[in-house]
């Protein structure tokens, strides 16, 4: 080769390299480097910072450069063993901090041709195909998921499933691949299904959700499925990767959950929960579209009965029996429910929209129901009876109803099936509903009363039979902030059955004993007894002996001057208590008049065991007395039996001149009425005494 040609070989050769992406040096047999390539300049000057700027130059020895690191070292030795022959080749891959962060690169080294003694490098970049290795092996193990896995090609074949997939599916890699996830489908799901499905994929690029699948063997099973689809750099869909989930075990827990939540264990209906839920939908529907709906409440009569006298297993099996029964009456769409023990509920809509014809409707499925489950059932080796009683409420959902305030409606005309005679169908009237709310607003004005004290005590004369003063009844009023009052004979009974009478009875009975310690300075009062009502649980109380004792000690009074009225109501529960309480104040020389006599059902023989004083012949003998003979035979009875027990008398109720003188013919003793006075405050009761009566001898 001469010059010329040398140097345009040199030229080609350096072209050549030049043209090449690696990095590319050639040393000579020292290590010198000889020649470089653009890649190896480029390399040197964007990484060769610092004082490593000679590194990689030509005319630098490369070997020199190798000594320091580990790598280093080891690159020194093999580029060494080259460059003296006695390798043929050497590699090694190290890793190079840069302004980029790490980068890898992969080092060749080969002996020059024959002839020519020293060595190429070559250099490569390799970071890229690191990763996506790395990459590789974390996508295997993903695949290798206790999920299934199934990747297709965009055309939905098979092309690669996961382990998983097989123990889940039962198809094993060979049978699956090539074919189409279509071999799973259960049949289960309708067009629609997939259809949304894909839908969801190509606007989302995934779907999630749950589908039944039918494995190899046939059974079909939940599984959660996830697919995703896989596009190339030109948003192009080339793959779906698809995960699925076994959930036959969660599925069936969480339905067993559902089930308690919202189904009656013992006859799989809906239970209270899931009619309310349904309700609560209901109303709304109803208002909307215009047409009405019931609900039905159903209790059996005597149930409680038949599961005492026959055990429960057999009462469960009539609930049972009730519930296909009812079942068998209702269409698709009706709600059939179970409250709880023997009280069923159904759900009916979409009923006329003109509510007499809804309620029409109604009554003519209720007596369905009723005529079905009034047919003898056969329990075991029973036959029984069982009839129900049927309270029904319309809904048209306006005016903001509340599934509770319905359910409650239909409760209400439940319980007037049931008191009117069983066995029949009552629909919920407004009427009703209004005197449950006014009762409400009176339990809380009470409650209020009570706190801010809104009570008096008023006071009615009680005469003897020359019409002289001998006493007076207690009688509390209510007085409103507004000056209106309101009347004991409605707020007494609930009261009651509030229990707020504890705390009014004992301010009555505080009331009455300073009263009478009040009168102990009047002369004309001194000598008066005051009557005191005494309610059934009042006087039920464990401490009412005390209460009473210890209010005589407190206002230092003659108990004898204490009267407490007591109904026969009081006296029929705890009998052995009750007289046992009352000889206990007795003792203390407490007297005791029985009020409203006449109108219970005290016995002779019962009334002979009871410390009592007076008989107090009710009101309603005496308001007819002078046109009514029957009323005259009772108080006669009343008077003679009083008699021959030992007791007083007093007529209550005496508003005329002609009942008075009847009473007196009749053989009764005093009176109390309007003919002498209306209750009064005590200033007024006062006055009155000591004017005299009218009338009085
Ligand atoms: P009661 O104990 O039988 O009281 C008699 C009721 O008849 C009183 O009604 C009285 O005002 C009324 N009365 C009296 N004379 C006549 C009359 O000539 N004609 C008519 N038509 N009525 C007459 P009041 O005050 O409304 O009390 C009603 C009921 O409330 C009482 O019946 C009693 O059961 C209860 N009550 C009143 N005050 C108390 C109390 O302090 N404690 C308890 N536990 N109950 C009370
Ligand atoms: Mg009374
Ligand atoms: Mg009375």
């Amino acid at each position: 080769m001469n010059n010329t040609q040398s140097a345009a070989h040199g030229l080609a050769v350096h072209a050549l390299l030049d043209a090449l992406p690696d990095e590319i040096a050639v040393l000579g047999p020292d290590g010198t480097i000889l020649a470089v390539n653009r890649a190896w300049r480029r390399f040197a000057a964007r990484h060769g910072a610092g004082g490593a700027e000679a590194v990689g130059a030509v005319g630098s020895n490369y070997l020199a450069a190798c000594h320091q690191g580990s790598t280093a070292g080891q690159a020194h030795a093999g580029i060494s063993a080259v460059l003296a022959g006695a390798s043929e080749r050497f590699q090694m891959e190290y890793a190079l901090p840069t302004a980029e962060g790490e980068r890898w690169f992969g080092m060749s080294v080969t002996p020059l041709e024959a002839g020519w003694r020293g060595a190429l490098v070559a250099h490569t970049d390799t970071t890229e195909r690191r990763r996506a290795e790395a990459g590789q092996r974390i996508a295997a193990i993903a695949f290798d998921s206790p999920e299934g896995m199934m990747v297709t090609d965009a055309d939905g074949i098979i092309l690669q499933v996961n382990a998983s997939f097989s123990r889940i599916t039962g198809y094993s890699s060979a049978e699956a691949v090539g074919r189409t996830p279509g071999m799973l489908s259960s049949g289960r799901h309708d067009a629609a299904f997939y259809q949304g499905m894909w839908a969801a994929i190509g606007a989302n690029g995934r779907w999630q959700g749950e589908v039944w699948n039918r494995r190899k063997n046939g059974e079909v099973y939940p599984e959660l499925l996830n697919i995703a689809a896989v596009r190339d750099g030109s948003g192009a869909v080339t793959h779906y990767v698809a995960s699925l989930n076994d959930i036959t075990l969660s599925k069936a827990a969480s339905d067993q959950i559902k089930n308690l939540a919202f189904y009656d264990p013992l006859t799989h209906l809906p239970n209270r929960r899931m009619l309310l839920e349904r309700l609560a939908q209901a109303l709304p529907a109803a208002h909307s579209s215009g047409h009405h709906g019931a609900l039905m409440i159903i209790d059996l009569d005597d149930f409680k009965t038949l599961n005492e006298t026959l055990g429960h297993s057999t009462g469960d099996l009539l609930l049972q029996k009730v519930a296909a029964r009812l079942h068998a009456c209702l269409r698709q769409g009706d709600t059939v429910a179970r409250l709880g023990g023997d009280e069923f509920v159904v759900l009916v809509e979409g009923l006329s929209a003109q509510q007499r014809e809804a309620g029409t409707q109604c009554e003519a499925l209720a007596g369905k129901v009723l005529a079905a489950l009034s047919r003898p059932y056969g329990l075991g080796p029973h036959q029984c009876h069982s009839t129900p009683s049927i309270g029904i409420t319309l809904f048209s959902g306006g005016v903001e109803q509340h599934a509770d305030e319905v359910l409650a409606q239909a409760d209400i005309a439940m319980y007037q099936a049931k008191q009117a005679g069983r066995n029949g169908i009552r629909f919920f009237d407004q009427s009703m509903q209004d005197s449950i709310s006014d009762r409400v607003r009176l339990e809380n004005e009470l409650r209020h009363a009570i706190d801010t004290q809104q009570f008096e005590l008023y006071y009615q004369l009680q005469v003897n039979r020359l019409h002289q003063p001998v006493g007076a009844e207690a009688l509390i009023r209510w007085r409103q902030p507004d000056g209106s009052t309101v009347s004991p004979a409605r707020f007494i009974p609930l009261a009651e059955e509030t229990g707020m009478i504890l705390q009014l009875g004992q301010w009555v009975l505080e009331s009455a004993c300073a009263q009478l310690r009040a009168w102990r300075s009047e002369p004309a009062m001194a000598a008066l007894t005051l009557a005191v009502n005494v309610s059934a649980r009042q006087f039920h109380q464990s401490d009412f002996c005390e209460q009473v004792c210890s209010a005589v000690q407190r206002y230092g009074i003659d108990p004898g001057l204490l009267k407490l009225e007591l109904t026969e109501g009081v006296l029929l529960d705890n009998t052995d208590d009750t007289i046992a309480s009352m000889q206990a104040l007795r003792r203390l020389g407490v007297r005791f008049s029985l009020d409203d006599f006449g109108t219970g059902y005290s016995s002779l023989q019962y009334l002979k065991r009871l410390p009592l004083d007076q008989l107090k012949i009710d009101q309603s003998f005496v308001r007819d007395l002078v046109n009514d003979g029957n009323d005259q035979a009772i108080v006669l009875t009343i008077i003679a039996m009083a008699r021959s027990l030992n007791l007083d008398v007093i007529a209550e109720g005496v508003e005329t001149d002609g009942q008075c003188a009847l009473l007196g013919q009749l053989g009764c003793q005093s009176y109390q009425g309007y003919l002498f006075s209306k209750p009064v405050p005590a200033a007024a009761l006062a006055r009155l005494v000591q004017q005299g009566i009218p009338g009085a001898i």
